[in-house]
């Protein structure tokens, strides 16, 4: 017994040493770890990283042609002054910035997208996939492949996206209104020309299906650092998580070529609000149920499926990506709440049209002053709105100053004293045929606006799985 007791009593010493040299020995490894955090090899490496962050964070905003906050950035850094790589980055923008023209912002040409397509499932009639379904997205979407292929060409063209706000000048004036002029001094490096983008009707609409059923994403999330990407789920049945469609595209391709981008601008996405927006159903008519009354069959279907919809969390949820769509430099406009033509729409139908907008989706993204029609439809004649255009002085009076058309005439604009309008060229199926079939010799053919672009090999990017006949007519 006493053996025992003894014995047990030696294994409880031997297990006590073991513990009181593992903790000396961590103890010691930790002293060593903080030891070497203040040593001075380490402080100068610290400082070398801020030095390189610095140049870096500068050099990124000069390949954007923000010299000024580039050389800010750098006079922000202690002792600048005597550091010689520092002084001669603020030498190279300086002369940068002074070797800069002013773009002539009087023929921009606008391009424009609608969500864009990831597969041929878009291209294939199956049981839920019909031929009137098939035939649109011939005819008025673009793939991720031809997406890429025509951005990448339009940059080696040297084109430069610009922002809409970028090409006038906004002057407030004492009883509320603004006076606008064209921007005389956005300034651009020899070879380079500016150039606006816009993508369309980014709700992904009930039509387009959900899990990728057309190869479209369902909507657009936000991934684990914060960015916009799309929720999408590919032709094995999986959901992934990445670029999907314009909106990331167009933010990775500017991470990997900042001389793409004007002082950080992105393109513009103009929203109706009848099925909401950005993949969430944002529209409170949904609050109805399933038997509402103002509900379409495909919207009365997608509540019988989604008995767990939330209007609160969908709104919560889109505006948390448009918050974060904002500040990347993204802009939204109205394309009218219930996709309606303006040209054969009365002023006071787009009045009450413009008030559900509003509440669908102005409640999301905020205020904006951009309207891009849809259809391509218009609210007056090229040679200019005046005050005696009823539809004109409406949306003047809801905040609206840049308007958007389509235009067969590329880079189409117009400067008014208190609006601004641009008429847009759809990169798509139907242009894309057409400018192969078509001689390039008149200013209105699409083969003219590609040309212009500097999209010369339609063929070796066009979509092998589209269907010819489909492509030749708007749908
Ligand atoms: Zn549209």
């Amino acid at each position: 017994m006493k053996m025992t007791i003894a014995g047990v009593i030696l294994l409880f010493c031997i297990i006590l040493i073991i513990i009181a040299v593992r903790a000396l020995k961590n103890k010691g490894a930790k002293s060593a770890e903080s030891d070497s955090t203040a040593s001075q090899p380490t402080e100068t490496a610290s400082v070398n990283q801020l030095k390189t962050d610095t140049l870096a964070s500068a050099g990124n905003l000069a390949a954007m042609y923000d010299y000024d906050k580039a050389i800010a950035a750098i006079e922000a850094y202690s002792g600048y002054e005597s550091d010689t790589d520092m002084t001669a980055a603020i030498a190279n923008y300086t002369s940068a910035k002074s070797s800069c023209t002013a773009a002539d912002l009087s023929t921009v040409p606008h391009v424009f997208f609608h969500s864009l397509i990831n597969d041929n499932r878009a291209f294939l009639v199956t049981d839920q996939v019909t031929p009137l379904l098939v035939q649109g997205n011939n005819s008025a979407m673009t793939t991720t492949g031809e997406f890429d292929a025509m951005l990448n060409d339009m940059y080696k063209a040297g084109y430069v996206l610009i922002g809409l706000d970028d090409i006038v000048i906004k002057t407030a004036n004492t009883d509320g209104t603004e006076t606008l002029a064209k921007n005389t001094a956005l300034m651009l490096p020899a070879g380079k020309k500016p150039l606006l983008m816009s993508e369309d009707d980014l709700s992904y609409y009930h039509f387009m299906g959900e899990n990728g059923i057309q190869g479209y994403a369902d909507k657009l999330v936000l991934d684990s650092d914060g960015k916009v990407k799309c929720l999408f789920t590919d032709k094995s049945g999986t959901q992934q998580i990445g670029d999907y469609d314009m909106v990331p595209k167009i933010d990775t391709f500017i991470s990997e070529h900042p001389d793409f981008c004007y002082q950080g601008a992105r393109p513009t996405v103009a929203l109706t609000g009848y099925n909401g927006v950005l993949g969430y159903r944002t529209n409170d008519y949904y609050k109805e149920g399933p038997d509402g009354e103002h509900l379409s069959s495909d919207q009365k279907a997608y509540l019988t499926n989604h008995p767990d919809y939330n209007y609160d969390n969908e709104v919560a949820e889109a505006t948390k990506i448009a918050d974060a769509m904002k500040a990347e430099g993204w802009t939204f406009a109205s394309h009218t709440y219930g996709h309606w033509n303006a040209s054969t729409h009365s002023a006071e139908e787009l009045a009450t049209d413009n008030e559900r907008w509003n509440t669908t989706v102005r409640d999301v993204v905020g205020d904006t002053d951009k309207i891009i029609f849809a259809f391509g439809a218009d609210i007056g004649p090229v040679n200019g709105y005046n005050e005696s255009n009823d539809k004109f002085t409406y949306f003047l009076s809801q905040g609206y100053h840049i308007y958007c058309n389509v235009d067969g005439n590329i880079g189409w604009t117009e400067f008014g004293s208190n609006y601004v309008r641009t008429g847009r060229v759809p990169l798509d199926g139907v242009s894309m045929y057409n400018a192969m079939t078509e001689s390039a010799s008149s200013h209105t053919t699409y083969a003219h606006d590609y040309e212009v672009l500097g999209i010369n090999d339609i063929a070796s990017f066009f979509d092998p799985d589209r269907t010819l006949e489909y492509c030749t007519a708007e749908s």
